[in-house]
């Protein structure tokens, strides 16, 4: 980026920013540690020990009425919850500029009061721990937008129809509703009631229980019946209509895999989605039966802003579908789906370690291209995923502080280095087997609850015999990967000889193989910070081939 664009790209975010100040400090980092500075007010807020969260969210049961033409939600939510501690007060997230008609309480209040982007509750005398608590919070508006984003996207088809869509990860999901915005509290159950004109048709996570009616609107009332992480609650409005696709599941119960396409584009959706059924099979084959089947397995037609897809739990957004395919396969999909069990089943702890998500929704795609397509398609993957990162932050964020890994470009590399990083794990334990086999176990111990990454490091070194907490350290809490410094002597007649090394500090006990592909042959090395010696044929040409060992850093000498 040149200096002048620079300037002016600050002075856009400057401006952008101070309308919602939050999203300023991913921009202003120092330049040694690159790692946003959180006020007081972010470290409160995103705790997820702060004794006023201290209530475990059971359910939350959402209407919303959406009125297309004002482009605003009239909305109740229910939340029924349990006390964890005794206590007199309790906080809840949402959005300073939504506007809140009433709160009602299953006990007794006293008052309640908003600051910034959370609602205090004070009850009128401490509520005892083990209490159910259910509250009704009935208010309405339209979600504010940040930068080009929103939580709720108001847009229109080729008929001009209303065609609205809904994504909150990252601006966050008290953007359109009250909740409790931390990962590691789900609800054992959701509703979530869609009320929209007649004419149009209200699609949501989780199965349609029933359709009501009233003069003005329809009602389809959404059931999720198993834990849904907080941005993953979500509802779509459109000219939608329900095809189905026949999947023979892993245990060879037959399933339907629901797609709502706009009504125009059925028949492209029809022969689209063919390759719904194939990579379901492939998912299931690599990492256990499909979590949600009680759910459901729906595939929506979005309209989310920059393409944006997501992946809504049993509820899976998909924007621009149609236009992207590589061999016949929508990989954006592939990795959509692949967030039902890594995202939606096993979930990321707290939001800095959403690498896990985004890591293995991304890896995903290169363990389906070598599955579906064959072992070139996934160096083909590896090769791509490689380029493009940044190395600035490292890929685990501070705990407790929401962190936002969205916003700037070098938090994207959760996504590539973190494909990286797992085919680093994968080349390193060098056993195909055993390596599924553990992804696998991850999948059944943490099915349906949250994992850290220091869990899921803990298991996988468990699972594998293997210490591999060097590479944790060095991938996921340092900027840089490791960098191998090299020189080629050519000085002999009869030989050339490879000198390597570490070029910069690692962790004593990290021992990493790396192959040296020379012709047909490969050699394998083990680094280290002191320079070592490799002598090979002469007029024979070598690689560093990552697509073989993992991912690090090359660093030539000449000299
Ligand atoms: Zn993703």
């Amino acid at each position: 980026m040149k200096k002048t664009t620079l300037a002016a790209f600050l002075f856009l975010v400057l401006v952008l920013s101070c309308q919602y100040p939050p999203f300023l400090k991913y921009y202003l980092t120092s330049n040694k540690t690159h790692i946003p500075r959180f006020t007081k007010w972010d470290k409160v807020i995103g705790s997820n020990s702060n004794p006023l969260r201290a209530y475990d969210v059971k359910s939350y049961d959402w209407t919303i009425h959406v009125d297309p033409e004002q482009e605003q939600i009239h909305a109740v939510m229910k939340i029924q919850f349990q006390m964890e501690s005794t206590q007199d007060s309790i906080f809840l997230d949402f959005e300073r500029h939504l506007k809140l008609d009433a709160i009602q309480s299953s006990v007794p209040l006293k008052r309640t009061k908003r600051k910034k982007d959370a609602v205090f509750v004070v009850f009128k005398q401490a509520v005892p721990k083990g209490t159910t608590v259910l509250l009704e919070i009935t208010y309405h508006g339209t979600p504010t937008k940040i930068l080009s984003y929103t939580a709720i996207n108001w847009g229109r088809d080729k008929n001009n129809v209303p065609w609205i869509s809904t994504a909150t990860e990252g601006i966050g999901p008290h953007h359109m509703m009250p909740c409790k915005n931390l990962l590691a509290d789900e609800p054992d159950s959701c509703f979530i009631r869609v009320g929209v004109p007649y004419g149009l048709v209200g699609v949501a996570n989780g199965k349609l229980d029933s359709i009501t009616k009233t003069p003005t609107e329809k009602i389809y009332h959404w059931a999720v019946r198993n834990p849904i992480n907080i941005y993953n609650l979500s509802f779509n409005v459109g000219d939608y209509v329900k095809l189905e696709k026949n999947y023979a599941d892993i245990n060879q119960v037959n399933q339907k895999i629901e797609i709502y396409a706009l009504t125009y584009n059925k028949i492209l959706a029809d022969t689209f989605y063919k390759q719904a059924p194939i990579i379901m099979q492939k998912l299931e084959n690599l990492y256990g039966p499909y979590p949600w089947w009680k759910d459901g397995c729906k595939i929506i037609e979005t309209n989310l802003p920059h393409g944006v897809c997501m992946e809504h739990q049993s509820a899976i957004a998909m924007t621009n579908a149609y236009q992207t395919r590589y061999k016949n396969i929508n990989f954006t999909l592939v990795h959509e789906l692949a967030h039902e069990w890594w995202g939606n089943s096993v979930t990321a702890y707290d939001y800095a370690d959403l690498w896990l998500h985004e890591g293995f929704a991304e890896y995903t795609e290169a363990l389906f291209a070598e599955r579906h397509l064959g072992k070139e398609d996934y160096t083909l993957f590896i090769g791509h995923f490689s380029k493009s990162i940044a190395n600035q932050r490292p890929l685990v964020k501070p705990y407790g502080v929401r962190y936002n890994n969205l916003v700037h470009d070098d938090d994207q590399d959760i996504y590539n280095k973190g494909v990286m990083f797992l085919h680093t794990l994968r080349m390193q334990l060098n056993d195909d087997t055993l390596f599924f086999k553990t992804l696998k176990n991850v999948q059944h111990h943490f099915s349906k609850r949250s994992m850290t990454t220091e869990q899921f490091m803990v298991f996988f070194n468990a699972e594998t015999k293997r210490d591999f907490t060097p590479f944790f350290d060095v991938y996921l809490k340092q900027p840089k990967p490791p960098l191998l410094e090299f020189r080629i002597d050519r000085s002999r007649n009869d030989s050339i000889v490879l000198e390597y090394r570490w070029a910069e500090n690692l962790p004593t006990n990290f021992n990493m193989r790396v192959t040296v592909t020379n012709g047909e042959t490969t050699q394998t090395i083990l680094p280290s910070m002191k320079m070592q010696y490799l002598t090979l044929p002469k007029n024979q040409s070598f690689s560093f081939d990552i697509t073989k060992f993992g991912y690090v850093l090359f660093r030539k000498r000449d000299d």
